[in-house]
C-alpha cells in the first residue's frame, strides 16, 4: 500500500514515522511525505492566507494543495482530509481503508483547508474524535498507525489484531503475563490452565461483560433486528 501525507509541518509527521509500528511499517508500507511549502504560492511562498469574509484564523491556499496532489503522478483510491467535522473513525473504517492500494491523507492547518479542496479533491474526511486539535499531523499519525498494524505482517502474531477491541463489535479480554501472582494479586486460574476451549470461553465472558458495562451501544449493534410477524 501506498501512503502520501500532505502536511504544512512535515518534521512532526516524519519524526513519528521513526518510532514504533509505524517504523517498521515503512518495509511494507511505502508511506511519502510531502511538504505543502515544496509547492507554495507567488512572490512570498505563502501556503496559507486570510479568510475571506473576515474572521480570526489563516486558511490553507487551494494552489500548494492542489499542486502537489497533481506531482503525485498517480490517481489514489481515497483522498483523505483529516477534520473535526468528518465521519468519526473506527475499526471498521481502518479495516476498509486498509484494503485500499494507494491513499492521500491531508492534514489541515490554522483554521482549516480552502473549501474547493474539500470539494474537488477530497473523497472522504474523517475525525479523530469530537475535540480540536492545532493540525491534521497527529490526525493523519492516528489514522496511519490504525491502518497500519492491519497490514499483513505488520503484526508479529496476526491473529493479534483480530482479538482486539472492536474487531468483532467487542471490547477485549483482560490479559496478563508472568509472574502468576504479582504482589498477592493472581492471574485468573483458567488461564494458567491449559485448557484452550475455557480459555476461549473465559475470555468471550469477559469480553461481553466488559463491552456491556463500558459501552452497551456496541451490544446493541451487534443484535439482529427484531423479527416482524407475517
Ligand atoms: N476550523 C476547523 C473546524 O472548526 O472544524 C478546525 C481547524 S483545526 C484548528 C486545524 C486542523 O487540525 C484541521 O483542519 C484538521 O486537519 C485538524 N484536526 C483538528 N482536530 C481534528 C480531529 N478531531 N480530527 C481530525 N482532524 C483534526
Amino acid at each position: 500500500m501506498r501512503v502520501d501525507i500532505l502536511t504544512a509541518v512535515p518534521v512532526q509527521v516524519t519524526g513519528a514515522l521513526e518510532l514504533s509500528v509505524i517504523r517498521r511499517a515503512r518495509g511494507l508500507l511505502d508511506i511519502r511525505v510531502h511538504d505543502l511549502r515544496d509547492y507554495a504560492v507567488g512572490r512570498h511562498r505563502q501556503i496559507d492566507d486570510y479568510p475571506y469574509g473576515g474572521g480570526a484564523g489563516m486558511v490553507l491556499k487551494p494552489e500548494p494543495i492542489f499542486a502537489c496532489l497533481e506531482a503525485l503522478g498517480s490517481a489514489p483510491d481515497e483522498v483523505v482530509f483529516l477534520s473535526p467535522d468528518g465521519e468519526v473513525l473506527t475499526q471498521h473504517l481502518a479495516n476498509t481503508l486498509s484494503l485500499k492500494q494507494h491513499l492521500v491523507l491531508i492534514a489541515g492547518h490554522y483554521k482549516g483547508v480552502d473549501q474547493r479542496v474539500r470539494d474537488a479533491l477530497v473523497t472522504r474526511e474523517i475525525s479523530i474524535g469530537d475535540y480540536v486539535l492545532s493540525g491534521g499531523e497527529l490526525p493523519a499519525l492516528v489514522l496511519l498507525d490504525a491502518i497500519a498494524r492491519l497490514v499483513p505482517g505488520m503484526l508479529g502474531d496476526a491473529a493479534s489484531a483480530l482479538s482486539d477491541s472492536f474487531q468483532d463489535g467487542l471490547l477485549g479480554a483482560p490479559t496478563y503475563t508472568r509472574p502468576a501472582v504479582f504482589r498477592g494479586m493472581e492471574v485468573p486460574a483458567v488461564l494458567c490452565s491449559g485448557d484452550h476451549d475455557r480459555i476461549a470461553i473465559w475470555r468471550e465472558a469477559k469480553r461481553v461483560g466488559k463491552t456491556l458495562v463500558r459501552r452497551p451501544d456496541l451490544l446493541e449493534a451487534l443484535e439482529p433486528p427484531p423479527a416482524t410477524e407475517g
